[in-house]
């Protein structure tokens, strides 16, 4: 009886331990900006995974015309293929952030070693291409953990997660479903999760900047809504 109690609880531990590791605002390893506590019809716009040589101008263009600025969550390794594409999202204004060098599927399990090497490789690509060390960081897959905040402990730049995650990524999903579930959990001061390496990026960016201008909301980027 005694044991079956203890099980319990620890699963029960262990649960909610695992739970805080994949949800981006519970603050438990790692605290991550995820909204800004705002009453004005603001958002900021995130991008993650790119640059991608075809489908990241055609995003930049499309913020370009709806005059909007956004930030860049980029790979180190692509950003190194493509720094043509990182030199234009600086020069027209948006802001760049580091997303680890190798945004490899096993970065949520790697040593804290590993970790830290993969997000200091990120930084020697943009700095390299852009003269600067970027100031914001947001972990592949949202995911923090034990190994993560002990990479992060000496390094004192803001981390980045979401309020409302698009789920761009799936692919079975149709763009008319993610723009929807946009649509609908949009309030003031979120961080939209967009990305920009999909196919049909630009055409949901525009949907979404259509609907934001209807909505009386306006675009900010991301250290401006929170004042940094
Ligand atoms: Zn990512």
């Amino acid at each position: 009886m005694v044991w079956a109690i203890v099980i319990i609880v620890i699963s029960i531990v262990a649960g909610n331990l695992f739970w805080a590791s994949v949800k981006v605002d519970s603050g438990l390893y790692v605290r991550m900006l995820c909204r800004a506590k705002t009453i004005r019809r603001v958002v900021a716009l995130t991008f993650d995974d790119g640059p991608h040589p075809e489908r990241t101008p055609k995003v930049l263009d499309v913020l370009k015309t709806h005059g909007a600025q956004a930030t860049f969550f980029v790979i180190g390794k692509k950003a190194e293929a493509h720094p043509e594409i990182i030199r234009r999202i600086i020069a027209e204004g948006h802001l760049i952030g580091n997303h680890t060098y190798s945004h490899s599927n096993r970065f949520p399990w790697m040593a804290e070693s590993s970790m830290r090497e993969d997000i200091h490789w990120c930084d020697v690509v943009l700095e390299k291409i852009t003269g600067r060390r970027p100031t914001m960081f947001r972990p592949p897959f949202g995911v923090t953990n034990p190994p993560l905040a002990k990479a992060l402990r000496w390094d004192f730049r803001t981390i980045v997660g979401w309020d409302i995650r698009s789920f761009d990524t799936i692919e079975r999903w149709s763009r008319e479903k993610v723009f929807k579930r946009v649509c609908r959990r949009l309030r003031p001061g979120a961080v939209v999760l967009l990305h920009d390496d999909r196919a049909e990026s630009d055409t949901l960016l525009k949907m979404i900047l259509n609907h934001l201008e209807q909505n009386d909301y306006k675009v900010e980027r991301f250290d401006k809504l929170f004042g940094l």
